[in-house]
């Protein structure tokens, strides 16, 4: 459905995106992940056709966006970084104008316009001014603009910028059940964001992808080893020593000293190997009392820290 082929944008000597290319089927919901600064606008702007890349080529069902242009656009809705809206017009007059924009034709205008402004719930404030709105309904003034001409792909970028929670979930369940029917890409500098929406993540960082998976894989990719999370009472700080003579343990890593007296350790093993049982009992029989034992779980959070940090250090060589 859409194809980005080793994309390059350079803006002056600064080289924004870097040669970077995957692939997007139809009906996927996929999100566009970075820090900011990363390149998600630029990559979103080069897909929709609104600026150029310097190198390489961007399909979109088949179409070349630059050469075949009209038919490649039609099947986009794009939802910008700052949603640019018509102030002074009504939100309906402002839709319409969009329709028109979009060249739907006459027959057709009507019924979509109503369809878009329910789908989006904006039937009720159709009348009033869009400077008028909160910024919240504003948003969906511009998804709305997106749904004109029922392109098949929806791109939106940064879609929950300046919400409020609850507007933020309303906003981020009304994408998922547009994933039902659209091809979407959505940016985000926010994990938990995409990994509850998307069914796949690019991650990208300074112009380059570090990883295109599921959120469930980059978590496990990440597990270098088991963790265990271990809170002691050690008065004669014996742990080391007791550490050393279990097998399989790769690390020990003081994180705290707690008020009450008891300290905080992450231990890693290797991965196959879960050693809470053998901790547990060589700690009792050397007068280390556990306080608490668990095992530490790798999140996307730390998947997404750890990618971006080792491209760092990789570029900094
Ligand atoms: P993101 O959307 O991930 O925050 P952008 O795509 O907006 O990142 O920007 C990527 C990089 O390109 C940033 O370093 C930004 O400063 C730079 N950049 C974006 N647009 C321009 C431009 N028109 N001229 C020069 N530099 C730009
Ligand atoms: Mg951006």
């Amino acid at each position: 459905m859409i194809e980005v082929k080793n994309v390059t944008k350079k803006y002056g000597s600064f080289t924004a995106i870097d040669n970077i290319s995957f692939k997007i089927e139809e009906g996927e919901i996929v999100g566009l992940l970075g820090p900011n600064g990363a390149g998600k606008s630029t990559t979103m702007n080069m897909i929709t056709g609104f600026i150029e890349p310097t190198e390489g080529e961007i399909l979109i069902d088949g179409y070349d966006i630059l050469k075949k242009s009209k038919k490649a656009k039609r099947q986009i809705g794009y939802m910008p970084e700052n949603v640019p809206l018509y102030y002074d017009l009504t939100v309906k007059e402002f839709v319409n104008y969009m329709s028109d924009l979009k060249m739907v034709s006459k027959k057709e205008k009507k019924e979509n316009i109503k369809n878009i402004l329910e789908q989006t719930n904006l039937t009720n404030v159709q009348n009033k001014l869009i400077k008028n709105l909160s910024r919240g309904y504003k948003q969906r003034v511009s998804l709305a603009e997106a749904l004109v001409g029922n392109p098949k792909i929806l791109i939106l970028d940064e879609p929950t910028v300046g919400l409020d929670p609850k507007q933020i979930t309303e906003i981020r369940e009304y994408i998922k059940s547009l994933g039902k029917k659209h091809t979407i890409i959505l940016s985000s500098h926010i994990l938990s964001e995409v990994s509850q929406i998307c069914e796949k993540v690019i991650i990208i960082n300074k112009g380059k992808i570090v990883a295109i998976d599921t959120p469930q894989n980059l978590e496990t990719k990440v597990k270098e080893g088991n963790q265990i999370t271990v809170t002691v009472e050690d008065k004669e700080n014996r742990i080391e020593k007791v550490i050393k003579n279990i097998k399989g343990i790769k690390e020990l890593k003081f994180i705290k000293d707690n008020q009450d007296g008891t300290k905080e350790y992450i231990i890693t093993s290797d991965k196959e190997i879960d050693l809470r049982k053998e901790i547990f009992e060589q700690f009792a029989k050397e007068q280390i009392t556990i306080f608490e034992l668990k095992k530490t779980e790798a999140t996307l959070e730390d998947a997404f820290m750890k990618l971006i940090e080792n491209k760092n250090e990789e570029g900094e060589k």
